[in-house]
């Protein structure tokens, strides 16, 4: 029998089984060219079709209007907190962010660099445990866009509801909620999203951009200008072949698993089951997130004290599961359940929690 962790990593994380066995098949000869995806030219007609068709089903699944691009670029979410205020941002013109944890924290660090900013809400005196209400947001009619992060990764809230900004562009860092759910691409002037949680395995960045955005910028470098990538469908240098195929068979798995509807059930479905866990224990696990603004894709919490927390962990590895540690700026437990990851591990996984309570209490 197939060894299989029971892998709830924050990312790179759990990709579908069904994806990893249709790469092997597909290993030694893609499209029927004799040679691995990796062999290909990216200018071959076999490369081309497997890369218009992921880009042409992220746009059925996510709805994605027609004025949008859809970019397959590199150098991760982080390279966006600065390539989206490089192309966003002129002079004379501020841009808004609002922190919601430490990945906005650093898209506003880069954006600094670049031009002027402001904080226009955050819930960083309460150690990131909420998303700031939209109301509370002080919107300003002028800003160059607003910039929030849809789901924080290592605090584990995620935004319920967007905020209104009318002509301002919304920007969104979407890197470990893209996909989770149905969202209105058009409420949004620029979506991005690292592929490695949600949509593939590392080393390619989605980039949805409204096209009035995007302007030809002489002033900066080619390969960080939205406008070069656009005009040469993402192909202008050498992309990553294997990432983008293999996030081609994400894509034709998450169709078949009914679309972005069915997937967002099966994820609510999902994380009910581990808050279930943290709420029926009588508060031997507590819940790092405000109960409102819970994320369902990271789920952090704590137990009792360190000694229990370190006993949990080992127990939980020796018991085949993988990657519940919190992320190392804050400790604790997370429990990472993007879309691949099985509503059967995260019973398996309140189960335990709910032995370990029992015989630790
Ligand atoms: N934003 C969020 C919300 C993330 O979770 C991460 C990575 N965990 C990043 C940005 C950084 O992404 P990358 O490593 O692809 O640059």
């Amino acid at each position: 029998k197939l060894k299989r962790a029971r892998n709830f990593n924050a990312g790179p994380a759990a990709l579908p089984l069904e994806v990893l066995q249709r790469a092997q098949n597909e290993w030694l000869n893609i499209e029927d060219s004799g040679m691995s995806v990796m062999e290909l030219s990216h200018r071959s007609a076999e490369f081309e079709k497997i890369h218009n068709r992921a880009i042409q089903s992220l746009k059925e699944l996510m709805d994605i209007p027609e004025n949008y691009e859809v970019l397959l670029l590199q150098g991760g979410a982080s390279l966006q907190f600065s390539m989206i205020p490089m192309n966003l941002l002129p002079e004379g013109k501020r841009a808004d962010y609002v922190l919601t944890g430490s990945w906005s924290e650093k898209a506003l660090k880069e954006a600094k660099k670049v031009g002027e900013t402001a904080v226009v809400a955050s819930s960083k005196a309460d150690k990131y445990t909420f998303i700031p209400k939209v109301e509370d947001i002080e919107l300003n009619e002028d800003s160059a866009y607003l910039h929030i992060t849809s789901n924080n990764t290592i605090y584990g809230t995620q935004w319920k509801e967007f905020p209104e900004t009318g002509n301002v562009p919304l920007v969104a860092d979407m890197s470990s909620d893209i996909l989770s759910k149905k969202i209105d691409v058009s409420k949004f002037g620029l979506i991005y999203a690292g592929a490695q949680k949600n949509l593939g395995p590392s080393g390619i960045t989605l980039v949805i951009i409204r096209k009035d955005l995007i302007k030809d910028m002489d002033s900066i470098p080619s390969m960080l200008n939205y406008s070069i990538h656009a005009k040469n469908n993402s192909l202008y240098n050498t992309p990553p072949t294997l990432a983008i195929y293999l996030l081609s068979l994400v894509l034709d798995w998450a169709k078949e698993q009914g679309g972005v509807e069915k997937i967002a059930e099966n994820n609510e479905a999902k994380a009910k089951v581990i808050y279930d866990a943290i709420d029926g224990s009588d508060g031997f696990y507590k819940g790092h997130a405000k109960p409102d603004s819970r994320s369902f894709m990271n789920i952090t919490f704590t137990l009792p004290s360190e000694e229990a927390e370190a006993q949990f962990l080992k127990e939980l590895k020796l018991a085949g599961f993988v990657g519940l540690n919190g992320h190392r700026s804050i400790g604790g437990c997370r429990a990472s359940i993007y879309n691949a990851v099985p509503l059967s591990h995260c019973q398996e996984l309140a189960a335990f929690m709910k032995k370990f309570q029992q015989a630790h209490h």
